[in-house]
């Protein structure tokens, strides 16, 4: 409840950002798409993919993922045509040439991904390249029917950590060092399947960094120009899981109910993230991590409190459900019929992001990630100045950075 510190940030402008938006309306596109959950529904997957009427199906699968891979490819019998094992961040296009021409050559109308964020971007490349059906081109056209459509390549996820790309149709792919990044209907995933058992032996670092990049899904969801109160409601529920699950797999990194928790949030996070897509936040995360080659997940919690302090205020009531939830989703106040304490200023969402990451070492300072004062000048001048609640310009993006630098609490 530090609002006076806020004394110097402009207020927020009038528009399509934060206000009250059932008088004023607003638009919600609901994105095709089955999940199927539980612990042991990798056993699934070639149901679902008989269900799509597919042929032939490639598989990939991280590294880590093999034995499941193994599971799927007995039980996808004569469907199955080819895999791929072992991936690399970012989609390097080079990998993404081979998968294309693997699955040109093998004919498949399907990729089946087991694997976190790398794995899914590597079958979205595949999916994107594919020659596009002419109804393709909205987002609303029907969900499934996958072997019905000439040409295309459905995707079939299973992911095993928290980056919620399953969710999306977001893609990306890196060549010569820098990423590219779009949206197109044909890589969201048709069908995606959560088997909790297949994360339970993630290290717990990477757990903490793929659940940070869930988390600024759900936060960043209520302020961008395409938030809306369904997707409100989505991403309050997504974060309220990712923190109770992550505190609890901490304790229990084994524990079959936590880490379906955490995979719950993830699934909440990555839909949260297509309907309302990037703002502020991913974008400077994006910027500092491809110029000055910091760690993805670590740059978002540094980066995360600080531009929530800023933007928060702008969705006051929307914050102070999102700082209830991560409070074991219970408000610290409990108000009339336990709604989140009226009397809470929406910077406490600020303050308890910066209390949940350094608590979890997910690491709150881009000095400690070997970023120099003199960088954090340089990268303020030099950062495209994007649409935000608040109008952004280099003094507001250097005050960010150099909050985040020192690892100031909010
Ligand atoms: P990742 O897929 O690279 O996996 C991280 C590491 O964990 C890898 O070494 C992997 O082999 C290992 N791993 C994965 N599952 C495991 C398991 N169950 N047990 C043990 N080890 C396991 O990382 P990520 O965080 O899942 O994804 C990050 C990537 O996803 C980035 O490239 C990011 O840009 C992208 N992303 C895309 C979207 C989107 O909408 N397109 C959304 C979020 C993230």
């Amino acid at each position: 409840m530090k609002d006076e510190a806020l004394a110097g940030v402009p207020m927020a402008r009038a528009g399509a950002f934060g206000a009250a938006r059932f008088g004023s309306g607003f638009a919600h596109t609901f994105l095709p798409g089955k999940v199927v959950f539980g612990a042991g529904a990798l056993h699934r997957v070639a149901d679902e993919v008989e269900g799509l009427g597919v042929r032939r199906v490639l598989v990939v699968a991280t590294n880590s993922a093999r034995q499941a891979a193994d599971v799927v490819e007995a039980e996808l019998g004569h469907r199955f045509a080819g895999r791929i094992d072992g991936v690399t961040q970012h989609v390097p296009t080079e990998l993404a040439t081979e998968a294309r021409a693997m699955a040109s050559d093998l004919d498949v109308d399907a990729v089946v991904a087991i694997g976190g964020g790398s794995a899914i971007g590597l079958a979205k490349a595949v999916a994107r390249t594919a020659p596009a059906p002419p109804e393709a081109h909205g987002v609303g056209r029907e969900a499934h029917g996958v072997g019905r459509e000439a040409h295309s390549v459905g995707i079939v996820a299973v992911p095993t950590t928290y980056a919620g790309s399953e969710m999306t149709p977001v893609w990306g792919e890196t060549a010569d060092g820098r990423k590219s990044t779009g949206t197109d209907v044909r890589v969201l995933p048709k069908v995606v399947v959560y088997d909790p058992e297949l994360s339970r032996e993630l290290p717990l670092q990477v757990t903490t960094a793929s659940v940070a990049n869930a988390i600024a899904h759900c936060v960043e969801a209520v302020w961008t120009p395409k938030a809306d109160p369904i997707n409100d409601a989505v991403a309050v529920e997504g974060l309220r899981a990712l923190g109770d699950g992550l505190r609890a797999v901490l304790d229990e990194p084994r524990d079959l109910e936590s880490r379906g928790l955490l995979l719950y949030g993830a699934c909440l996070a990555g839909s949260a993230l297509a309907a309302a897509g990037t703002g502020l936040h991913h974008k400077l995360c994006h910027f500092l991590g491809g110029t000055y080659n910091l760690p993805h997940a670590e740059t978002h919690a540094a980066i995360l409190p600080q531009v929530t302090r800023v933007n928060a205020p702008t969705v006051p009531e929307t914050a102070r459900r999102l700082a209830a939830a991560l409070n074991n989703g219970t408000p610290a106040t409990a108000g009339p019929g336990g709604l989140a304490d009226a009397t809470a200023g929406p910077s406490e969402l600020a303050e308890r992001l910066f209390d949940l990451f350094r608590d979890v070492g997910a690491g709150t300072s881009l000095r400690d990630l070997g970023m120099s004062e003199g960088d954090v000048v340089e990268a303020a001048a030099r950062f495209v100045v994007v649409e935000n609640p608040i109008p952004v310009d280099a003094a507001l993006v250097r005050e960010i950075l150099h909050r985040a630098w020192a690892g100031a609490r909010p």
